[in-house]
């Protein structure tokens, strides 16, 4: 559900979509609204008021939302004396000489000698010609970057403020706002811009959050928190007035989500499942282990949800080995005993082949057996499966898209299940909640990402969280080893094939260049198969096979007719081969951090002792990042770890989940302010579910001004 316009800010919208009737009709109304023209303000003429609305600025207001993206601190500047070779800093100097210089690679070169009161420093731009034309002498230049040897010390910045010819405010302790700016319209000139327009406009902010939710919420108000950001005393304070922008946003996107959520709640009759705890007990005396109190909470969360008159839409969410499956099957059994039928969908015929064999082995007891219907049943027991499905009598169904085909016809589906959900696409997972009139849908996924985020991501559902192992779970030896070290890696496999284990040796793919990938890794299997891994048995396993080989090979390896699996492809998404106890990655530095752990939760599925090597030699960003990956197991802080360092865009594919486009906000690091939003939401909304009481209607205007769905979701007052 993207917002309608930007991210709903009080003020304004975007520049796009904007109703050109709200402008004031000539230059004759000479009062400042938020609203007028920025073209209309001292200081922008037609020519910086069409760089303004590259920046997306075209109204006054729109200069108070253009929020600087960091902040330099002239109180850490290092004196230029003091910047040694080798070492970071932010200098703060006046440009006394400058130049292009060409090199030899034909490379230009922009460079400026900087003083300051201990003395000079040269400053080198490789490849930035242009900036000769807005730097000039007598300037007074802010630059962070590292200091380098180059015929003397030379820092490159990483980043720079022009902050013009005079001094001012450069002082100790004060604060610089930096802002995003465009070519031909320089931060020191948009600082200027907001900094002398910034008295005039604060008074007509008007604040659109009620008192009570800044008061619980414990942010400063919206002019406030204006002024802080734009003219912080510090950089502290600053980041408070960043953090209550961030919070207006995350507030709204939650008081979105939680309102679709209770209205599709009302909406959304489902089956009454009525709780007779005959299967369900049955299954809990005859389970081999005892549930880990995660999956007991999770369990009872699901039991309420069906037992309730709504359909329930939940997502079971667990790291690889956490037992969802189990948490499943209970539920699957509450359906059963309200005499419904249970489909429950895996992504791949091996995982569902594994569910059928799960469900069968524990359901055995209680006289249970799960009907299986995938693309490999012949033509007979296809007929005879889905002859039990049509049939009106409970059963249990496991499958996998084969469930979705036309001819299959549930006589009375009560609930739907969806492993690995993030494999499937919105319109399977609506296939198959359609083969029912109404029934309940569980999501299983073992990507684990924060609760928060997940309610971010998928706003409309409720989430059970699996945050617990179960006991007895050997944790797996997780190293990296260099290149050099491969000979060694190697002999350790052998050995514990020696003991009857079985090894994963996984590469990478890029999808760019999957034929480069292939080769590496056939030639890196026929190396194995003939050289070290001679008398094994070894196969390769790989993307271009057709699908029903790639089964076949998975299920030899699974079967132990197969030592060594070499696997370009990720290998099978929760896949269980307890005896597989090495997993090797090559060039683990092209994994994710997240796909590093799903793969490693391949091994350690039994009670032996099993390993993760990470190998080959890596740069040191990467040595840091597998670093972090080999000193943890814990899904939830790797998955976070991944998400601060790659974004969640690339993770998850904004456009695909429908991700608000926040402009301030970021749900993975403002994390503890997203919580609180959804917190004060609830409350919000428990209150006054329709937003329709006064104290709100200026957030409800907010809302409805920012965000398309809104409208839809609150009555318009
Ligand atoms: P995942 O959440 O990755 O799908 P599974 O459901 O496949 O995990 O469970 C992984 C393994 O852990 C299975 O072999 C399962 O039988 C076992 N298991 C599940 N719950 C428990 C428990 N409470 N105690 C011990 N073993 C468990
Ligand atoms: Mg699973």
């Amino acid at each position: 559900m993207p917002p309608a316009r930007g991210a709903g800010s009080p003020f304004s919208g975007n520049p796009g979509d904007r109703d050109p009737r709200r402008r004031p009709p000539a230059r004759a109304t000479p009062r400042l609204t938020l609203d007028t023209p920025v073209t209309y303000l001292k200081g922008v003429g037609p020519v910086r008021g069409e760089m303004l609305a590259r920046l997306g600025i075209t109204m006054a207001g729109d200069l108070l939302r253009h929020v600087p993206h960091r902040y330099e601190d002239a109180s850490t500047v290092t004196p230029m004396s003091q910047a040694s070779v080798g070492s970071d800093v932010t200098v703060l100097g006046q440009v006394i000489a400058k130049g292009v210089l060409p090199t030899r690679k034909g490379l230009r070169v922009f460079q400026a000698v900087l003083q300051d009161a201990s003395g000079m420093l040269e400053i080198a731009w490789p490849g930035q010609p242009f900036l000769d034309r807005t730097i000039n002498i007598g300037e007074w230049l802010l630059c962070t970057g590292p200091v380098r040897f180059f015929h003397g010390r030379r820092l490159q910045p990483r980043e720079f403020v022009n902050l013009g010819p005079d001094e001012e405010g450069t002082g100790e302790g004060r604060v610089l706002a930096v802002y995003s700016s465009t070519e031909g319209l320089s931060v020191r000139v948009l600082r200027a811009l907001v900094q002398q327009h910034l008295d005039e406009l604060l008074p007509l902010v008007t604040e659109p959050l009620p008192a009570h939710v800044l008061h619980e919420a414990d942010v400063p108000s919206l002019r406030d928190a204006l002024r802080m950001v734009h003219r912080p005393t510090s950089v502290v304070e600053a980041l408070a007035g960043r953090a209550r922008l961030a919070f207006e946003e995350l507030l709204y996107v939650q008081l979105l989500h939680r309102r679709a959520n209770q209205l599709a709640r009302h909406s959304r009759v489902g089956t009454v499942f009525v709780n007779k705890r005959r299967l369900t007990s049955q299954l809990k005396a005859t389970l081999p282990f005892t549930l880990t109190g995660a999956q007991m909470r999770a369990v009872r969360e699901i039991v309420a949800d069906m037992a309730s008159p709504r359909r329930m839409h939940r997502l079971l969410q667990g790291d690889v080995g956490s037992g969802k499956t189990v948490v499943a099957l209970f539920a699957a059994l509450l359906a059963l005993e309200n005499d419904k039928q249970v489909a429950l969908m895996a992504p791949t015929e091996l995982l569902a082949e594994q569910h059928a064999r799960t469900a069968t082995t524990l359901l055995a007891p209680l006289g249970i057996t799960p009907t299986l219907l995938t693309g490999r049943l012949g033509a007979k027991d296809r007929r005879a499966a889905l002859a039990r499905i049509a049939a009106h009598e409970p059963l249990l169904a496991i499958g996998t898209h084969a469930l979705l085909q036309a001819d299959v016809t549930f006589a009375d589906l009560g609930l739907a299940i969806i492993d690995e959900q993030h494999r499937f696409g919105v319109e399977q997972r609506a296939t198959l909640g359609a083969k029912g009139a109404t029934p309940d849908v569980l999501l299983m996924s073992a990507t684990p990402i924060p609760r928060s985020l997940a309610l971010t991501l998928y706003g409309d559902l409720d989430v059970s969280l699996l945050d617990e192992r179960p006991p007895g779970r050997q944790p797996v030896t997780t190293v990296h080893r260099p290149e050099s070290a491969r000979g060694k890696v190697m002999d350790f496999a052998s050995h514990e094939l020696d003991a009857g284990r079985q090894v994963y040796i996984v590469y990478p793919l890029i999808e760019t260049s999957e034929k480069i990938d292939l080769k590496a890794a056939s030639v890196m299997y026929e190396e194995l198969a003939g050289g070290v891994f001679a008398n094994r048995r070894v196969a390769l396993l790989h993307g271009r096979l057709p699908a029903d080989q790639r089964d076949e090979i998975m299920r030899q390896f699974r079967d132990g007719a197969l030592d060594v699996l070499v696997a370009t492809t990720v290998i099978e998404v929760g896949i269980d081969v307890a005896n597989a106890t090495v997993m090797i990655i090559e060039h683990p530095e092209r994994f994710g951090l997240s796909q590093l752990h799903q793969l490693r939760g391949r091994v350690g599925r039994g009670a032996v002792q099993s390993y993760c090597v990470l190998l080959g030699d890596v740069g040191a960003d990467a040595a840091e990042r597998l670093g972090m990956f080999t000193a943890t197991e814990d899904g939830f802080a790797i998955a976070k770890a991944d998400l601060a360092l790659r974004g969640m865009g690339d993770l998850f594919g904004a456009k695909q989940h429908g991700l608000p486009a926040f402009r301030i906000a970021d749900p993975i690091r403002d994390e503890a302010l997203n919580e609180t939003a959804r917190v004060v939401a609830e409350r919000v909304l428990q209150a006054d579910p329709e937003l329709s009481k006064p104290i709100h209607a200026a957030m409800r205007q907010a809302l409805n001004t920012g965000y398309a769905r809104a409208l839809e979701l609150f009555r318009v007052g």
